[in-house]
């Protein structure tokens, strides 16, 4: 397990993209700005790459 800032959806470093850190469960992980929006409206989406991100629901609902 290594701690090399990558963004949670597409791996990418900060050596190609700027890293968005997120503080969740304790742990630090990173997001790149065009995977931002996963996180926001689609989180479920980063189940299996985001610890805890099956508890985590959209902002948006579009009742
Ligand atoms: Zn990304």
């Amino acid at each position: 397990m290594t701690h090399t800032p990558a963004c949670l959806a597409c791996g990418r470093g900060t050596d190609v993209v700027p890293l968005i850190t997120l503080a969740y469960r304790g742990e630090s992980h990173w997001i790149c700005p065009q995977h931002l929006p996963v996180l926001i409206h689609d989180p479920t989406r980063l189940v299996g790459r985001l610890p805890g991100a099956e508890g985590l629901e959209p902002a948006d609902h579009h009742d």
